[in-house]
């Protein structure tokens, strides 16, 4: 572990490591075992860490594009070059195979890459005036110093998912990643200085205790917009501690992602694209399926399919070969899992496979089915954020739409049909901010990720991700006519 030449445990500010006798541990979720100490930030680091980014604000909002571009550039390449050893450390701390891991990597580095693309391209517009003597213009502004609050699930990806457009657009970041995960955020920090990023512009403050250090973010003035991923519970209290300051927003929230099989659905496609978005991450991701609806005429033909796909599914350490799920991110995510699994059974569920964990204390939950769910189970309305499927029949298509619209979520949802009428319908009319036709996995940084309703607000990704850390500026220019 301690071979890997960006490792590190302090809290990074100003481009230094800052080792802390105030630590808290980093386990292995595959064994228990305590792999790192990681040092905890204080409100004191925190405010450290603000004036820091708020120090470095002026001279790298104002820094060419093109230097910026190229700082970001060599980020990426940086973290393509270690994206073995990142893997392993990604593995380590948060459970998922290592085949899963490399892919992250992949995906989280390709967001530095496209915002470095996207940097030079922040344009403003020139506005055809009404009025003579006038001139109208507007110029795009980075928005200030930004907050982020990662969660554990992509500890890679959801940090470079929300650093790399602010840096591109300007911003300086005070970054808090999940407290099961920080060593990944340190590891990607200290890259990004070997790729020439100044002192200052971005600061990781790992920290045990979210809620106050939280609270100084959201309360300083100095910090102009919060940019968070995690649950709707801490999406809403972070919105109030904003409101006196009046901070700028985004929000990607929970999810309870649909899944919809019509009778006319390729069966192959539908078992597949179903699986992954299922069990990728043991089920941990916010556009994981949720609830799956299956038409009545097809199902006696998707259930079993599915069941057999589930059985096969590999479970264990995630650094071994051939393991396709791991374990969960801690006894807690275990114990919500079997709650829910419980009150569905209870409630009528029908256990198809699974509903275990592996061995009694391990974190391992086998990949589960139930059939025979209804809106009256918690896990109906629940983000399981676990290796479970939940199955629901249905006979008509608008019986369906209410069904998957009847949450206050509102991010993924998927649907399989050949019906190319039927898919326009459903593109229209589910209340998701994405949707999946015929396709369970959805996410690259060409395209604009986020939710409607409680889902939250603000895109990550696609042109709209730099725009997210921009204000646009309008200037009125009065003019001497000829
Ligand atoms: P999850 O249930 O997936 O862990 P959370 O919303 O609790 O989702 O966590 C997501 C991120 O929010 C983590 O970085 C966590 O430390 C942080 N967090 C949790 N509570 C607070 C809080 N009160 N204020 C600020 N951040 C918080």
């Amino acid at each position: 572990m301690h071979s890997l030449p960006f490792f590190t445990t302090g809290l990074f500010i100003n481009n230094e490591v800052l080792e802390s006798n105030l630590v808290f541990a980093v386990t292995d979720p595959a064994n228990g075992t305590v792999i790192a100490n990681v040092s905890n930030a204080t409100d004191e680091d925190c405010r450290a860490a603000i004036a820091a980014a708020h120090q470095a604000f002026p001279s790298w909002s104002t820094m060419p594009t093109r230097d910026r571009a190229t700082i970001l550039r060599r980020w990426y390449q940086l973290v393509m070059a270690n994206s073995t050893s990142l893997a392993t450390l990604l593995t380590r701390e948060q459970g998922k195979p290592i085949a899963e891991s490399k892919a992250e990597i992949i995906y989280g580095a390709s967001f530095i890459e496209w915002n470095a693309e996207e940097c030079r391209r922040s344009y403003g517009d020139i506005i055809p005036s009404p009025a003579a003597g006038k001139k109208f213009m507007t110029i795009r502004q980075p928005v200030g110093v930004v907050a982020a609050i990662t969660p554990w699930n992509f500890p890679v990806a959801m940090v470079t998912r929300k650093i790399s457009p602010a840096l591109a657009a300007g911003c300086t970041v005070v970054l808090k990643p999940a407290e099961d995960t920080p060593l990944c955020a340190l590891a990607l920090a200290m890259l990004a200085r070997e790729a020439g990023l100044p002192p200052g512009v971005l600061n990781v403050i790992p920290t045990n205790n979210p809620a106050a250090i939280g609270q100084v973010l959201t309360s300083d003035e100095r910090i102009r917009k919060i940019s968070f991923t995690g649950s709707t519970e801490v999406g809403r209290l972070l919105m109030q501690q904003s409101a006196p300051t009046v901070k700028k927003l985004s929000l990607e929230l929970g999810g309870n992602a649909p899944v919809i099989i019509f009778n006319d659905a390729d069966i192959d496609t539908a078992v597949s694209g179903t699986l992954n978005s299922k069990y990728r991450n043991a089920g941990q991701t916010c556009v994981c399926a949720n609830r799956i609806y299956v038409q009545r005429d097809i199902a006696e033909r998707f259930i079993p399919a599915f069941v057999n796909a589930t059985r096969l599914l590999q479970t264990g350490n995630g650094l071994e070969p051939g393991v396709q799920v791991g374990p969960l991110i801690n006894e807690e995510a275990v114990q919500k899992v079997e709650y829910l699994v419980a009150d569905a059974l209870q409630h009528g569920g029908v256990l198809e496979c699974g509903g275990q964990r592996m061995d009694d204390r391990s974190l391992c939950y086998m990949p589960t089915v139930i059939s025979h769910c209804h809106h009256q189970m918690m896990i109906s309305k629940a983000e399981i954020f676990g290796p479970v499927s939940a199955i629901y029949l249905f006979d008509l298509e608008d019986e369906v739409i209410n069904l998957a619209n009847d949450t206050i979520y509102g991010l993924a949802a998927y649907c399989f049909t050949t019906d190319a009428s039927r898919a326009w319908r459903l593109s229209e009319q589910l209340q998701y901010g994405m949707i999946g036709m015929n396709e369970g996995i959805i996410s690259y940084p060409e395209i604009p990720f986020g939710g409607l309703k409680q889902s939250g607000f603000g895109r990550e990704g696609g042109r709209q991700g730099i725009e997210e850390y921009l204000e646009t500026k309008y200037i009125c220019w009065g003019v001497n006519e000829p």
